[in-house]
């Protein structure tokens, strides 16, 4: 095996990402993606880079945690931040992508690059010999799999992710749903649905006994906090909701003039807004069911659903047990991990780990030092959780300040957002220090 290339396995966003950063170092790059031959039970297209839920890249709020993860991998000349900005749809405050148009592109740019060779076949053991990162994601395949367990030496664990509902636009009835933003931040992309207070308990009556799709037996159903299915959460106690996905507050319902009981936001799906998701309504109950009890939402009792929720296998590696702060493997540093089997969550996380591994990936090939990014941003704070959290019930972390560390005390008692401005000035100072150590190319190319 000629290690002068650097293998690729998975051509999701962390795989793409880290293509992108080996081939721009000047390195060969062989990228293996199973689809379309061999699809998974989310994926839909052969593209590269596809977005599987929800569009939404998070918040873009300036000086929130995910718009700081933005900024530092603008620095660091991400390709996929690039591409989820020039191909993004409204959406208030937050970063949304155009899914079909975003992952076209990246196929596009990656797939003719000089230095990238993409192999359209599923890459089933770590190969030997080679400098390789393993990026295939939450669903990577089972052959792989099996020979990731035997070369971490312990069992993944496994636990539930789920899809929300995505309805046709043309179905919502408009004389009940209204448009806004939350507390009128941004423009008024979202439609939302409100609940009087009768409404809302009937809702949830019929919530809390539909049937669900029954778990696989073999499996124990873990879910991670951010992502846990709807049903699940209305179990919890009757406001749970409210206080939830269906929060009402910062949202006034111009027909009555006052704040609903309770709201559901629908967000747009793509540039022709025909289509509309229910945020925060992943679940796993049985189609059927979905549709009956969806429909009791105010403003979606003829909705036409493009799709139900699913509930899909999560993979990811034991991290503190197994990865170096490079991303290199404790066992063999000729093998990253990047992505959701990292044990990151969340769209940018997954790319932010595919664009160090990328680089140390490419530094390795190079014979320079590796290095790690500081502890003082975000995607350093990343890093530093998958490597030092607690390996016993070690669970994927999205991006959140509590994860940075705390501002050095100034003296005196410090309200929540001045403690974060300090944590982005600091995060943002330490990325731009980072970056002036990379190779020229990104120091002169980052925007
Ligand atoms: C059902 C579901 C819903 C999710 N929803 C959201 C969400 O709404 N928001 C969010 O921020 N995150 C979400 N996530 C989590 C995560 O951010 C995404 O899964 C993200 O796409 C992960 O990026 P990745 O690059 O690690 O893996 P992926 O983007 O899944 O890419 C991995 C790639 O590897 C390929 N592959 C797998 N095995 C092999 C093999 N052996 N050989 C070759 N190719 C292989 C796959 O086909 C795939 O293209 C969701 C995850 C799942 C499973």
């Amino acid at each position: 095996m000629k290690r002068d290339a650097v293998i690729i396995a998975g051509g999701g966003l962390a795989g793409a990402e880290a293509a992108w950063q080996v081939a721009q170092a000047g390195y060969k790059v062989r990228l293996y993606e199973m689809r379309p031959a061999k699809p998974t039970p989310a994926h839909k297209t052969g593209k590269l880079a596809e977005v599987v839920c929800s569009n939404s890249f998070k918040s873009d709020q300036e000086e929130s945690a995910p718009w700081l993860l933005k900024e530092e991998l603008k620095l660091l000349d991400s390709l996929l931040i690039r591409l989820a900005y020039a191909h993004r749809v409204p959406s208030g405050a937050s970063l949304s992508v155009d899914r079909e148009h975003f992952a076209s592109a990246v196929t596009e740019i990656i797939g003719s690059h000089a230095n990238v060779e993409i192999v359209r076949e599923e890459l089933r053991s770590i190969p030997e010999g080679a400098i390789v990162i393993i990026a295939t994601g939450p669903l990577t395949s089972d052959s792989l799999s099996q020979s990731l367990r035997e070369f971490a030496g312990e069992q993944h664990l496994y636990f539930y992710d789920a899809i929300s509902p995505i309805v046709d636009a043309a179905s919502i009835d408009m004389r009940k749903a209204f448009r806004a933003s939350r507390y009128d931040k941004g423009a008024p992309d979202y439609l939302n649905c409100p609940f009087t207070q009768e409404e809302y308990l009937a809702f949830y009556d019929a919530l809390v006994q539909a049937e669900p799709v029954p778990l696989h037996v073999c499996e124990k159903a873990m879910y991670f906090e951010a992502c846990l299915p709807i049903e699940e959460m209305a179990r919890r106690g009757i406001d749970t909701l409210r206080f939830g996905p269906m929060k009402p507050v910062g949202l006034v319902d111009p027909r009555t003039g006052r704040m609903p009981y309770a709201a559901v936001q629908l967000r747009q799906e793509n540039l022709r807004a025909d289509s509309y998701n229910l945020v925060g309504f992943q679940n796993h109950l049985r189609f059927g069911e979905q549709e009956r009890v969806f429909r009791l939402i105010p403003g979606l009792q003829h909705a036409t659903f493009l799709r139900l929720g699913q509930i899909h296998r999560n993979t990811f590696i034991n991290s503190p047990r197994l990865l170096e702060p490079t991303l290199q493997s404790r066992r063999d540093g000729n093998v990253f991990f990047a992505g959701q089997i990292s044990g990151v969550e969340g769209y940018v996380e997954c790319i932010a780990t595919g664009l160090i591994a990328g680089l140390n990936a490419a530094r390795l090939v190079a014979g320079e030092v590796l290095l790690v990014p500081p502890r003082a941003t975000a995607i350093g704070s990343l890093i530093h959780y998958l490597v030092s959290a607690d390996p016993a019930g070690f669970q994927p972390e999205n991006i959140n300040f509590g994860i940075m560390p705390a501002p050095e005390a100034i003296g005196r008692r410090m309200g929540k957002q001045d403690k974060h401005r300090l944590q982005v000035q600091g995060a943002l100072k330490a990325m731009a220090d980072f970056r002036a150590r990379l190779r020229p190319s990104v120091a002169s190319t980052a925007r």
